[in-house]
């Protein structure tokens, strides 16, 4: 990136008025350029999702692997036919139920979809984000936008601009500044397989929202497991590290608050400078340590909103060990676990 003052937008605080400022990155896009931009779940890394060159550039950027594929963004549903066909009732039912919003389905692509978005799969993520600067964003880019969460891959997806700008400045063409993200995780994706929605990657649509639009959800396995190099995996984003700090985590769950209380204070101890993540409820039990609420265990929209952000930050602190308290695994509660279980590479005591 050359001149940070003409690559870079802010419409943290903006009105409707500002989004003609936006034709400018989407001229960028559909020129090949790259663009970091906020939506309603995190920051994408965008990319005109049709052009095979700039696509790589994504996967560049991120040193992202090649075989884990990305979604395409819409603004609206004319822009569908181009990239996917072969849309189910059922699958039409789940689009008109979430979107636009924080859910990804996958559909079988046309040929007009490089196989550098899918990797070589013969299908495609395809999501209509809610945030009004994505939106029109690909409006005016007038092509679905190809973008991954943007961080360094491996690294917490970022929730607010100030995490990611230094990581990806001298990789993007331009920047965009929206503010913290309201959800704070990546979208739910979902894949209907005979009928059924499967869903490969929970989010703030929760498998109860799903079912209640379908009448079934099968939640796959690996989305709290481990996966085994000899078992096939619906999804390849399942296989890689994520979300983790440098620093070794270990995640303590417990249906009894007080015993996982207890359980982190006595492992503490073992550590000259651990650092703990807790609910705002706990917060005053590690008081002699150094600890940082991610929100209240009441109100899961809280912890998902902040706990990227305070992943990305516990390194700086120089601390020898990570503790997470984990979240009841029902409804946002399985998005959240989803993600501190990857932070903490499924180190996880259960008591
Ligand atoms: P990210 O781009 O970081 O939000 O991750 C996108 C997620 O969607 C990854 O876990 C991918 O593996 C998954 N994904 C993308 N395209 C497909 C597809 N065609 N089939 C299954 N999973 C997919
Ligand atoms: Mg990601």
């Amino acid at each position: 990136m050359n001149s940070m003052e003409n690559h870079y937008l802010d419409l943290s605080k903006c009105n409707h008025s500002s989004w003609e400022a936006l034709q400018k990155p989407a001229e960028i896009l559909r020129n090949g350029g790259l663009v970091l931009f906020p939506t309603e779940t995190v920051y994408g890394l965008g990319a005109n999702g049709l052009d095979d060159l700039a696509v790589k550039r994504i996967y560049q950027a991120k040193g992202r692997e090649s075989d884990n594929p990305l979604i395409l963004h819409v603004s609206d549903f004319s822009m569908l036919p181009s990239i996917v066909k072969d849309i189910s009732p059922l699958e039409k039912k789940l689009l008109t139920a979430f979107w636009p919003g924080p859910f990804t389905l996958i559909l079988p692509h046309t040929a007009q979809v490089p196989s550098s978005v899918t990797a070589g799969l013969s299908t495609v993520g395809v999501r209509m984000p809610s945030h009004s600067i994505a939106r029109w964003l690909i409006h005016y880019a007038g092509v679905p936008i190809a973008a991954p969460s943007a961080n360094v891959s491996g690294k917490p997806s970022g929730t607010k601009l100030s995490d990611v700008q230094e990581e990806l400045l001298d990789k993007v063409d331009f920047m965009i500044d929206g503010g913290e993200c309201d959800i704070g995780l990546e979208s739910t994706v979902v894949q209907v397989i005979d009928d059924i929605p499967h869903l490969l990657r929970p989010g703030k649509i929760t498998p109860e929202q799903i079912k209640s639009i379908c009448g079934k959800v099968i939640i796959d396995p690996h989305i709290l497991g481990k996966t085994e190099d000899d078992v096939p995996i619906l999804s390849p984003g399942m296989r890689y590290r994520h979300y983790a700090p440098n620093t070794p985590c270990l995640l303590v769950c417990s249906k009894d608050n007080q015993k996982k209380v207890a359980k982190i204070k006595e492992l503490k101890q073992h550590y000259l400078r651990p650092l703990i993540l807790c609910s705002s409820e706990n917060l005053a039990d590690y008081s002699s340590s150094l600890a940082f609420s991610y929100g209240s265990q009441y109100n899961l929209e809280e912890v998902s909103h902040s706990i990227f952000h305070l992943l990305r930050q516990v390194d700086s602190y120089q601390p020898d060990m990570v503790f997470i308290e984990g979240v009841a695994k029902e409804g946002l509660g399985l998005a959240i676990m989803n993600r501190l279980l990857r932070a903490c590479e499924f180190q996880v005591i259960e008591v």
